[in-house]
C-alpha cells in the first residue's frame, strides 16, 4: 500500500478514532447527568450534540472517508450520537418532572393564611343619600318617622282616598300578601307613613319618612320592583302652596347645589288637592337645549325639565280622616324617589347597577359609613 500523497489522511482523522468517539460520549453523560436545571441541560446539549459539538464534527469528517471505512465510521459516530440524544432526553423528563414538582410547592396558596386587606364594609350610596335628604329637614324642624313594609290595604290605599276600583288596586301594579282580598300588601309608597303620623302625633306635625316601597315592575334600566321613597309631610296653622314650594326649594338646592331651580306643574294625585308634579331644571343643558335643535339634550329630551316627584296640599278629607280640624289645619305633602334623586345627582344611567350588589359600584361612592 502506498503512502498517501496528501498530508491529511481520512483514515486518520482523531476525531473518528474509538477511543475519540467514546471521550466524546463520556464526556457528554457526564455533562447532562451533572445539569441540575433546564438551563444547564440547554448548555450541555450545545456542547455535546450541538453543531459544533465533537461528534457532530466527527460526523461531517466521515464524508472525507474512503468508501471502504464509511459504514463503519458511520455505525460507531451513529451510535454515539443516539446515545447522548436518549441521555439528553431522558434527563429532560426528569428536570421537567422536578421543575413541575416544585412548581405545585412554591406557588401553592394557602388560602387560610390572613390576606392582610380587610376592607371594610360601606353603606349603600342609596341608604345615605336617603339619610342625606332625611338631614335637610331634621335641620328644618322636621321628625324622621317609620312605618311596617307590609301594610294594610287600607292604609295604603282607602284611607289616602285612593278608590276601591282604582287600577293602582289589582295585582297588576300591588304585590299582595297573600290573596287579593287578603287586605294586606306590600306598601307601593311611603304615604301610609304619613297617615300614621298623623293618628299618632300631636299637631303640628313635620315629619319625613324615608322607606322601601313595592311594585310589580320588572327590572330594567328605569324601573325596579323595590325602590325607595322619601315623603315628607306638615300639617300646621296657615300653611300655604308657597310653604311648600319654598320647601322644595331648599331641598333641590341642598341636593344639587344652588342656583336649581323647580317648577311645580298642576297634576292629580288623591291623596293631595290640589296637586302637581315636581319638576327639576334640566341639569345637563339647564333648558338651553328647549327650541334649539342643534344643541338636544337626551337627560331632558329637550324639554328643559325633568320629573322627580310629586306633591300638593294635602286633601282635607285625608285631614278629616284622621281626626284633625280642617277649619284650623292645613298641610302639605311631597314625596320623590330615592333611586332617581341618585340618578340625577351621580349621572347613574342604570338602574340595575344600584342593585346588582357589585362592590366597585359603591365604591364609586366611597367608603362612607
Ligand atoms: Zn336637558
Amino acid at each position: 500500500m502506498s503512502a498517501p500523497n496528501n498530508p491529511y489522511d481520512p483514515v486518520g482523522v482523531s476525531a473518528l478514532e474509538p477511543a475519540a468517539v467514546d471521550a466524546a460520549v463520556q464526556a457528554a453523560l457526564v455533562s447532562i447527568a451533572k445539569a441540575a436545571d433546564l438551563d444547564q441541560l440547554k448548555s450541555a446539549r450545545l456542547e455535546h450534540a450541538g453543531d459544533r459539538s465533537a461528534l457532530a464534527l466527527a460526523n461531517r469528517e466521515i464524508g472525507a472517508l474512503p468508501p471502504a471505512a464509511k459504514a463503519e465510521a458511520g455505525k460507531r459516530v451513529g451510535d454515539a450520537r443516539a446515545v447522548v440524544r436518549a441521555a439528553l432526553d431522558q434527563r429532560l423528563v426528569e428536570l421537567e418532572a422536578e421543575r413541575d414538582a416544585r412548581a405545585l410547592v412554591e406557588e401553592s396558596v394557602d388560602v387560610t393564611l390572613s390576606t392582610g386587606r380587610r376592607e371594610a364594609g360601606a353603606r349603600h350610596p342609596l341608604t345615605t343619600l336617603m339619610e342625606l335628604m332625611g338631614e335637610v329637614f331634621i335641620a328644618m324642624g322636621y321628625e324622621v318617622a317609620e312605618g311596617p313594609e307590609v301594610e294594610a290595604e287600607w292604609m295604603n290605599f282607602d284611607a289616602l282616598n285612593v278608590p276601591p276600583d282604582h287600577p293602582a288596586r289589582t295585582m297588576q301594579d300591588t304585590f299582595f300578601v297573600g290573596s287579593e282580598d287578603s287586605g294586606v300588601v306590600l306598601r307601593t309608597h311611603t304615604s301610609p307613613i304619613q297617615l300614621r303620623a298623623m293618628l299618632a302625633r300631636d299637631l303640628p306635625v313635620y315629619v319625613v319618612a324615608p322607606g322601601k316601597v313595592f311594585r310589580t315592575d320588572e327590572l330594567d334600566a328605569t324601573h325596579t320592583p323595590v325602590f325607595h321613597q322619601i315623603e315628607g309631610l306638615a300639617i300646621d296653622e296657615g300653611i300655604t302652596m308657597a310653604d311648600l314650594k319654598g320647601t322644595l326649594e331648599h331641598l333641590a338646592t341642598s341636593m344639587f347645589g344652588p342656583g336649581v331651580r323647580i317648577r311645580l306643574r298642576p297634576s292629580y294625585f288623591p291623596f293631595t288637592e290640589p296637586s302637581a308634579e315636581l319638576d327639576l331644571q334640566c341639569f345637563v343643558c339647564l333648558g338651553a337645549s328647549v327650541g334649539n335643535p342643534d344643541a338636544p339634550c337626551r337627560t331632558c329630551s329637550s324639554e328643559g325639565w325633568i320629573e322627580w316627584g310629586g306633591c300638593g296640599m294635602v286633601n282635607p278629607r285625608v285631614l278629616r280622616a284622621a281626626g284633625i280640624d280642617t277649619d284650623r289645619y292645613s298641610g302639605f305633602a311631597f314625596g320623590m324617589g330615592v333611586e332617581r334623586t341618585l340618578m340625577f345627582r351621580h349621572g347613574v344611567t342604570d338602574m340595575r347597577d344600584m342593585v346588582e350588589g357589585d362592590i366597585r359600584f359603591s365604591r364609586a361612592f366611597g367608603w362612607e359609613v
